[in-house]
């Protein structure tokens, strides 16, 4: 599925997909929270593509490494020490590989994602990143279990991954900022979930 080089391509892709949708997802974070999303996401995997194009990395682990630390030293706000644990938890997943098949990438995500709900202390439900992240994790699984080909096992993720997002439009916010929003916060998609899906998207479309 994944080599050192495609893990790369991964990683640009994301922060192209990411500078592209600044606005957007700085445009729903503003409907309900301080509106600054897409501009923690941008300034994030920036710093994140400057640290791989400048360096040299041996593994697959080691860019995901990278990535994590750049999110988390680089990176205000909520969502970048989230997805920066959740690309740490991911690099760890993979320590010492030269390739990452699919039960891999299982694997990384739902460390990924116990990175995310024990730092956040979120559970699905309460309109976070966690809402697009789970469903994922579940697709995968099932996917795994069932014996899917990896291409469509990440395609039915991503479909899960969106859903979610539309979940969390339907639902109130109980854990960051648009918490303070109570009630008023339904109706309005979750900018970290959303951002969730778009590299998700961007994983499944790289790799296949
Ligand atoms: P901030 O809210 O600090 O300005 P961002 O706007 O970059 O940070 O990120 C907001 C996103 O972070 C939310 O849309 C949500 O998905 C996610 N988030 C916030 N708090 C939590 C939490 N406790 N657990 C999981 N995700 C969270
Ligand atoms: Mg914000
Ligand atoms: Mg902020």
């Amino acid at each position: 599925m994944a080599n050192k080089d495609k893990v790369f391509d991964v990683i640009m892709a994301i922060s192209d997909i990411i500078e592209e949708k600044k606005l957007y997802l700085t445009q729903l974070d503003a409907a309900i929270g301080d509106g600054d999303h897409g501009l923690n996401m941008a300034k994030g995997f920036g710093a994140a593509r400057e640290k791989l194009e400048s360096g040299s990395f041996q593994t697959p682990s080691d860019i995901l490494k990278a990535v994590g630390m750049a999110l988390i030293s680089k990176v205000g706000g909520a969502a970048g020490p989230l997805y920066g644990t959740a690309f740490l938890n991911a690099s760890k997943v993979v320590a010492g590989k030269e390739e990452i098949g699919l039960a891999d990438f299982t694997a990384m995500l739902e460390s990924a994602l116990d990175g995310v709900k024990s730092r956040g202390k979120a559970v699905r439900g309460e309109k976070t990143m966690v809402d697009a992240l789970e469903p994922a994790l579940d697709a995968l699984k099932a996917a795994l279990d069932e014996g899917t080909a990896p291409e469509e096992a990440l395609n039915r993720a991503v479909k899960a991954a969106e859903e979610g997002v539309a979940f969390t439009k339907t639902i109130r916010a109980t854990k960051g900022r648009a918490s303070y929003l109570g009630d008023r916060s339904i109706g309005h998609e979750d900018p970290g979930a959303m951002s969730s899906y778009v590299i998700l998207k961007t994983i499944a479309e790289t790799c296949s």
